[in-house]
């Protein structure tokens, strides 16, 4: 117990250090999780290399595989059209070591982290291999390194450095390396389907450090418009698709626009950007000289934090059938709305939850100031967490979201040992446990 007490007294510095006699391992080992593609479908090589990794540190490791017909029923499944084909995640428990929990410790914990990567674009616009895991001035570059294989490698390299440390945990902690959370959450969805739980989770996601405990929705669209083919010459007798949607699209944006105005959040920095709607992709016509007697335009629609899914579903339909009803063609022909693939809701835990304020004030001490506290306007696996896993979650990770799915994604290596350190002692304050 004399051991205890002296590392108690100065845990920040102690964990400080023992992540920097880490530093060259924790290099390694996120260089060569960059060099392993793991794009949708491929992660196999990446997962087992986690799992050997996990065993490694004495961890119970459970190879979980995402089956289809185990999740198709579930609210929250979203097929991302991956074949169902060795879809494996992987759950490394540190089992407690039993002794009763401190009154400060307050439980459980899962640190979680995707390993599935998007696609790397043009390689010939890379200065280096998407997948080289080169280190240049700090920065390790490739395909995954900030989003987020630096987030994994820093909650793996927390646990591993406490394990130095002699730390042993009153409660359990779990970590998770997830596959599909970039197409639709579908392995953080198995864990939970499969009943891994914890009482809180943390999700290493590129937040610079910032705590992000809500996050948007964005649900997936397609509008079909149509419209009455005629010879261009013959204009005024045809009717253009392509004219008629501008009037759903102005429709649209307006929606936006109000959306943000009625909707406060101080978490969120820009007040005009918290649940975005793009138009991503159009196709309509298939000859410059006949009026285009289709339309098809798909986009994404961001769900506001708090609101139900259909509400947006809902708002969207009815500012589509307004913008149908002023137009005399557009009445007999309205657009055709569909929600297909991706259906993310949003999600939320109280930034004075008890993990919000453990990381808050674990950040604080590690750095010496408060974390920025902020929502973002992205789909996160959060949103399985909180909504239908039963468990606070919030965001808190190394990188910056404008580096990721780039090209020469890059990591800051200073900010990964930073986000390991503070893990660490996240995990001490939240499981409670002690030292050999
Ligand atoms: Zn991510």
């Amino acid at each position: 117990m004399k051991a205890k007490t002296a590392a108690a007294t100065d845990l920040v510095g102690n964990i400080g250090s023992r992540v920097d006699a880490l530093r060259r391992e924790l290099v390694v080992f996120l260089q060569k999780l960059v060099q392993l593609p793991s794009l949708p479908g491929y992660e196999q090589k990446a997962q087992y290399f986690v799992a050997d990794k996990l065993r490694s540190l004495g961890l119970a490791v459970d190879i979980l595989s995402s089956e289809f017909d185990e999740l198709k029923d579930h609210p929250a499944f979203c097929d991302d059209g991956v074949p169902f084909r060795e879809r494996l995640n992987v759950v490394g428990r540190w089992h407690s070591s039993g002794q009763r929990r401190t009154s400060k410790s307050s439980g459980s914990l899962i640190l979680n982290g995707h390993i599935d990567v998007v696609p790397t674009g043009s390689e010939d616009l890379w200065t280096d291999s998407p997948w080289s895991g080169a280190i240049r001035d700090g920065q390790l570059y490739g395909r995954g390194s900030c989003d987020m294989k630096a987030g994994l490698t820093a909650n793996i390299f927390a646990l591993q450095t406490l394990q130095a440390m002699g730390f042993r945990p009153a409660a359990d902690v779990l970590l998770e390396s997830v596959i599909g959370e970039e197409s639709g959450g579908v392995g953080t969805l198995t864990t939970i389907v499969k009943g891994f739980k914890a009482d809180a989770a943390i999700i290493s996601e590129p937040t610079r450090l910032h705590l992000c405990p809500v996050q948007s929705g964005a649900l997936t669209f397609r509008v079909k418009v149509t419209g009455r083919a005629m010879h261009a010459c013959m204009k005024p007798y045809g009717v253009s698709a392509i004219e008629k949607f501008y009037l759903g699209l102005e429709a649209v944006q307006e929606l936006e626009r109000q959306r943000h105005i009625e909707y406060k959040n101080p978490l969120y920095e820009d007040p005009n950007n918290i649940a975005p709607v793009n138009f991503g992709t159009i196709r309509a016509g298939e000859w410059p000289s006949t009026v285009p007697d289709e339309l098809l335009v798909e986009g994404r629609f961001g769900v506001l934090p708090g609101e139900p899914t259909e509400a947006a579903r809902q708002a969207m339909a009815v500012a589509l059938q307004r913008a149908a009803s002023t137009d005399p063609w557009l009445q007999e022909h309205p657009p055709q709305l569909e929600w297909f693939e991706g259906q993310f809701e949003s999600g939320a835990t109280p930034a004075d939850s008890p993990i919000a304020r453990t990381i808050s004030e674990s950040h604080t001490k590690v750095f010496g100031a408060a974390p920025v506290v902020q929502g973002v306007t992205y789909g996160s696996d959060l949103r399985l967490f909180t909504n239908h896993g039963d468990t606070p979650a919030v965001l808190y990770g190394p990188g910056n979201i404008f580096d990721a799915h780039t090209v020469n994604e890059h990591v800051d290596l200073e900010e990964v040992l930073a986000a390991t350190k503070v893990l660490a002692y996240i995990i001490t304050q939240w499981c409670g446990g002690d030292f050999n």
